[in-house]
């Protein structure tokens, strides 16, 4: 594969993360539109809803793109998500005859404002990195215990909040929340101080599976309708005194940022590539019949308040040990139903050297080893003010596969009680 051209000259370079190649969904709005479907060309946005109101996109007898969620499309089905894909690239494509059509719902993208691309009806968050949970249970269990007995079996997750999901430049307030010092008689109530970040995928779930009905790994990685970056924003504090026996709850129950475009499963086809060797096989219901990982470079970077942009860490996709296809059809082993709109956290992505790891909590080493920035302060956790960009990119020959950022602002705790 290399880049596809398109009357579009912007998306006609190595450098545009939105050649004609990716094509990916989101929902946005400009002073005179109201939010509705779109797909991102170059430094453009081509209207979806008015390309199907002028009959120039014909994909359904009633329209599912003037609505503020890409669920309605979703739900058509797999046949429908290619014929679109199709349809847009036959539209988009050097010397196409429909251009005089097209090109008068282009919007820059500079005038646009972005949504959120779906309604996420349900959100599970995994802990599948295997890097990350050496890291963080060599932190609090040593490195002979790092990983519970279950890890190497079942793709660890708990059920997260669906009405803290974001999108990108979304501002988030710090969570106030329960901690207990170790040495302290008694907890405290109070603005959480040790703030994190973690770098994960999200995996869009895009149909539906029956209740009592399990599904196979190969039937939920067709189900998957694609991809964005995910911030699982987390309460170190409140996590650690909260999370014994049922697992994390307000610290990370307060919010979850992802990138406003979603990169469809199609998109990444050149760039599947298989999970890292296993340790122990896994049961039969959650081996990979093929490649269901994806190999994406993935940045951390800081934005400190008045400052520079600064990258913290890189790393990539292909380090998880559990792909979503996996995943997916582990939450629906039980007989639990997914549903349009579910969303999946792949949980923290963290490579095996120092500079690749996915959080603060192991960058700094659980606060041992504060990072220094250029402006020569200091962080373990994050300072209100603090803005943080996560990127992603699937590198082709000569064009890539952007996300563009999932990024937000740390604003100060509110006064409670
Ligand atoms: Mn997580």
């Amino acid at each position: 594969m290399t880049l596809m051209t398109s009357w579009v000259e912007s998306s006609n370079n190595a450098e545009t993360p939105f050649p004609l190649n990716n094509l990916p969904y989101g929902v946005f709005s400009t002073n005179a539109l109201e939010p509705r479907c779109g797909v991102a060309i170059g430094d453009m946005i081509l209207d979806l809803a008015a390309l199907e109101e002028t009959g120039v996109l014909e994909l359904n007898e009633e329209p599912v793109f003037d609505v503020p969620y890409w669920n309605d499309l979703m739900d058509l089905g797999p046949e429908a998500w290619d014929t679109l894909r199709a349809r847009l690239t036959e539209l988009l494509k050097t010397d196409s005859p429909e251009q005089a059509a097209v090109a008068p719902h282009l919007i820059p993208m500079a005038e646009a404002r972005m949504e959120m691309p779906i309604v996420v009806s349900e959100y599970t968050d995994f802990y599948a990195g295997k890097h990350h949970a050496m890291n963080v249970g060599t932190m609090f269990r040593g490195p002979e215990n790092a990983l519970p007995p279950n890890w190497l079996h079942i793709p660890i997750g708990y059920n997260g909040r669906a009405s803290s999901v974001v999108v990108s430049g979304t501002d988030i307030i710090r969570p106030n929340g329960q901690t207990k010092a170790p040495d302290a008689d008694m907890p405290s109530f109070g603005p959480c101080k040790r703030l994190d970040i973690e770098l994960e995928m999200g995996a869009i779930v895009g149909t539906s599976s029956t209740l009592g009905q399990p599904i196979t790994v190969a039937e939920a990685d067709a189900m998957i309708f694609g991809y964005v970056l995910l911030n699982d924003w987390s309460a170190r504090d409140i996590q650690a005194w909260e999370y014994q026996p049922l697992g994390p709850f307000q610290a990370k129950a307060f919010a979850t940022s992802i990138s406003p475009w979603i990169v469809t499963r199609a998109a990444l086809e050149p760039f599947r590539t298989s999970t890292p060797e296993l340790e122990k096989d896994l049961l039969p219901y959650l081996r990979e019949p093929g490649p269901m990982l994806y190999d994406i470079d993935l940045t951390i970077s800081i934005e400190p308040e008045g400052g520079s942009e600064e990258v913290l860490a890189r790393t990539n996709y292909n380090q998880m040990y559990y792909s979503a296809a996996q995943q997916l059809a582990h939450h629906a082993s039980s007989g639990c139903a997914m549903t349009t709109g579910d969303l999946l956290g792949s949980g923290t992505i963290s490579g095996p050297k120092k500079d690749e790891r996915g959080s603060l909590l192991e960058l700094s080493w659980g606060g041992k080893e504060p990072i220094t920035l250029q402006d020569g302060s200091t962080r373990s956790f994050l300072n209100d003010g603090d803005t943080m960009h996560l990127t992603g990119q699937a590198q082709g020959d000569g064009y890539r596969i952007g996300f563009g950022a999932c990024s937000g602002k740390i604003l100060p705790a509110v006064k409670y009680p």
